[in-house]
């Protein structure tokens, strides 16, 4: 077993092993360290799970317009849960396997347990795991972020997201406090599979971040999905009684009688008992690692990626960082590195959202009335043949006299498929001509991207 090495990895998450596989791919000798699965958030309690239960839950869906198509023989959706989470986390266990192959294919070694940074010596970086003591020319730090709680009387009663995959029934109704992406997500999922859904936000509506109208028309199309929300609820505190769960709210307003409550309230960094200012590696201003656009930190060979950063808290960002600084330390390309610019993102909502670029209030701060919106708004024809009022709604945000796409946003059926390819003609500088002169693919909802005027 040797304690020299080129790269020491803290965190075998989506950013850890990407770089961990692309350094030794390049002939470095590595150790990645992991106290948890193999696979961190995305494999394990994010991504990949959420995904599986928002592919049960589209399915669900699904049934229901079958039987409004006159499919008489589909029985009303009940999901198996327990049946559905052995599937689920088979899935799970075979990507752990292929990890292990591939670490073992690779040479890497895997260290089991918590690392810990200790200052250098002699130009090399120490790295401690229990008694064990590891060095390296550079450490990548890859911890992650966990989920956050709120500071109130009986924040820490409920759920937080990493719980919801330990459910084995359906939640009878659901309170969901918060409206990022992850509350949104589960809202849609827990309703589809039959739970009755309550969503308080602090703001005035979910997805703040997001191009407001698509914002607007996911919080009507959730209202039509059955979620019941509550905008502008100040929390005061939750308490259980043999009742259930009970919200209590700043006004003196209460609501109650939930059999579940989930905490979707950001995530915060994983900075704490890794050695960081043994080190002497400094945070930012909210706590996150401080990093250059190279990934770099204050300390030369110490660099940092993912959601430890104040990056864009999505896998393919952690996974692309790394493989860049990784080809950059050990592949003789000096200047590569991460465009963080025009990076595409899907909510799993129902129905899905997908968005790359400025949404149109970022657009018209930077190009002031230089900006021209095309809308499309249309029923998808699978929902209107079942009768269903729900609307899908295309945005595209252009710039300058050429009309250069700067932002894309999409609300609807499939918007969640239909984002990459146009992602890649916007990172490529294409116009709103370009899209003119592509001739539509019909029937479709994509069609409706190179249609609008
Ligand atoms: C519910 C949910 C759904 C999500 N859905 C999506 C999605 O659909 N698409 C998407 O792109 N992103 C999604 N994300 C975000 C995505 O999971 C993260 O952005 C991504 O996992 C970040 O990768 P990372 O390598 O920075 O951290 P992680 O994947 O969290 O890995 C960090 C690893 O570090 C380990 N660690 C912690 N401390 C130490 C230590 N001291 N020593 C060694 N190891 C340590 C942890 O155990 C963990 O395994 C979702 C997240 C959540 C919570």
């Amino acid at each position: 077993m040797s304690s020299s090495f080129d790269l020491i990895v803290l965190g075998a998450g989506s950013g850890g092993i990407a770089g961990a596989v692309r350094a030794a791919r390049h002939g470095a000798r590595v150790a990645i360290i992991e106290p948890d699965r193999l696979g961190g958030t995305c494999v394990n309690v994010g991504c990949v799970p959420k995904k599986a239960m928002w592919l049960a839950a589209d399915l669900a869906d699904a049934s229901r317009v079958a039987r409004a198509f006159g499919f008489d023989s589909v029985a009303a959706p009940h999901l198996d849960w327990q049946h559905f989470v052995q599937l689920r986390d088979d899935y799970i266990e075979r990507i752990h396997g292929s990890y292990r192959g591939r670490f073992s294919e690779l040479d890497i070694e895997m260290v089991d347990g918590r690392g810990r940074l200790l200052a250098s010596r002699d130009g090399l970086h120490r790295v401690a795991v229990g008694e064990r003591e590891m060095t390296a020319r550079h450490v990548l730090v890859a911890t992650g972020a966990r989920p956050g709680r709120i500071d109130l009387p009986g924040g820490k009663l409920g759920m937080v997201s990493d719980d919801v995959f330990a459910l084995r029934e359906c939640p009878r109704h659901i309170a969901i406090v918060g409206g990022g992406y992850i509350g949104v997500e589960f809202a849609g999922v827990l309703r589809s599979l039959g739970a009755r859904v309550s969503l308080f936000t602090r703001g005035p509506c979910v997805l703040r971040q997001f191009d407001h109208e698509i914002a607007d028309a996911l919080g009507n199309g959730m209202t039509h999905h059955g979620i019941e929300r509550h905008h502008g609820a100040r929390l005061a505190g939750a308490s259980r009684s043999d009742g259930g769960y009970s919200l209590a709210f700043e006004d003196g307003s209460s609501a109650d009688g939930f059999d579940q409550l989930l905490w979707a309230l950001g995530r915060d960094p994983n900075v704490e008992g890794i050695g960081l200012s043994d080190a002497g590696v400094a945070l930012d201003d909210k706590g996150f690692i401080a990093v250059d656009a190279f990934q770099d930190t204050n300390v030369a060979g110490i660099h940092a990626v993912g959601d430890v950063t104040d990056a864009p808290a999505l896998t393919p960002v952690a996974i692309a960082a790394s493989r860049r600084l990784m080809d950059r330390l050990f592949g003789d390309e000096a200047d590569r590195r991460l465009d963080y610019t025009n990076i595409p993102t899907v909510v799993f909502s129902h129905p899905p959202i997908g968005t790359v670029g400025m949404t149109e209030t970022e657009a018209r701060e930077r190009f002031g009335d230089d900006v021209r919106i095309y809308r499309s708004r249309f029923r998808p024809m699978r929902g209107a043949l079942a009768g269903s009022e729900q609307r899908s709604l295309m945005k595209l945000v252009c710039a300058g006299s050429e009309e250069k796409v700067v932002g894309l946003h999409l609300l609807g059926e499939a918007a969640d498929e239909i984002l990459q390819g146009f992602a890649v003609a916007i990172r490529m500088g294409a116009t709103k001509r370009d899209f003119d002169d592509t001739v539509a693919i019909h029937p479709t909802s994509a069609e409706e991207v190179v249609l609008m005027t």
